[in-house]
């Protein structure tokens, strides 16, 4: 008997992928975890019936939402990751020759075991890499009481439902604003620009009251809702648009290239006229 899996990505679209085996399905004090293998993306991971990342297409979303910001940055010796449980977005960060130290701060330690079981490919820095430290912890209260010590900081959130709520909040991106040094940035995921075009515009608006700087940016990722996706970068000083690519280690990359992350800010004119100063939000939020 063919077995599919389906997660309802709105109340009305929905992406449905053939299963091939179901590893693990548990309940963490958190949220509802599964792991399930497809054929066409390979191993998946789920979280509250979302997918948060696939062996197929996760090398996308890792690439866009780590190295645009760190090689945007000078010197991001100090790096925070918040969220990223699978791990994924670490393995970017530590390979990067000018980081030196990346602290990865994940509330639930049972998404980081299950990756390290079974998704290797994404997880590898979690298992003892020289650069990297793995909290369990609320990436909140760990912002909250760390000041002025970080270049880069990089939120790799769950939707915002449960315990992610309040990384998408404005002070939660004050906090940041001051966890980081004097000329730090960092970079958020925000959801698709077809299916949550209120929070794209409010964490645009919030983020602009904060930041000198604050940009856009977007990535074709085909397992997650609407195949396009978007990323807020707030800058206490460098323009991500200025790099050249002398800023850009040399270094083996599947998505990104420094065309590519000049390229990544031109924006569709539909999400352009979204992040309009005085947009109001329409009070619709499609996705979630
Ligand atoms: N790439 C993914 C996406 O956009 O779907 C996100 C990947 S990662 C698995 C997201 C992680 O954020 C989850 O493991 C979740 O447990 C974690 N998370 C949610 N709220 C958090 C919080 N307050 N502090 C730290 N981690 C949190």
């Amino acid at each position: 008997m063919e077995l599919w899996y389906t997660e309802k990505q709105t109340p009305n679209v929905g992406i449905t992928c053939k299963v091939k085996e179901t590893l693990l399905i548990e309940q963490t004090p958190y949220q509802h975890l599964a792991i399930i293998e497809t054929e066409q993306f390979g191993r998946m991971l789920v979280l509250d019936g979302m997918v948060q990342t696939t062996i197929v297409d996760e090398f996308v979303y890792h690439e866009m939402i780590t190295l645009v910001g760190l090689n945007t940055h000078p010197h991001p010796r100090r790096v925070l990751i918040i969220g990223g449980g699978d791990g994924g977005a670490l393995r970017e960060v530590v390979r990067h020759p000018r980081v030196e130290k990346a602290t990865m701060v994940e509330i639930d330690g049972q998404v980081v075991e299950a990756s390290k079981r079974f998704l290797p490919e994404i997880s590898s820095a979690m298992k003892g890499h020289p650069k990297a430290e793995v909290l369990i912890e609320d990436g909140i209260h760990y912002v909250s009481q760390h000041k002025n010590e970080f270049d880069v900081i990089i939120v790799d959130s769950t939707e915002p439902v449960g315990p992610a709520i309040g990384l998408f909040s404005a002070d939660f991106y004050q906090s940041i604003f001051q966890a980081l040094k004097e000329d730090g940035l960092f970079v958020a995921q925000t959801e698709s620009p077809f299916f949550n075009t209120d929070l794209i515009r409010r964490v645009f608006q919030d983020v602009s009251r904060i930041y000198p700087l604050t940009k856009l940016y977007l990535a074709s990722i085909p397992t997650y809702p609407s195949g396009l996706w978007s990323f807020t970068l707030g800058s206490k000083k460098y323009d991500p648009e200025k790099i050249t690519a002398e800023h850009c280690p040399d270094f083996p990359t599947r998505y990104y290239n420094p065309t590519l992350h000049r390229a990544a800010f031109r924006l569709p004119q539909f999400v352009e006229e979204l992040l309009l100063p005085g947009n109001r939000l329409s009070g619709r939020n499609e996705g979630v």
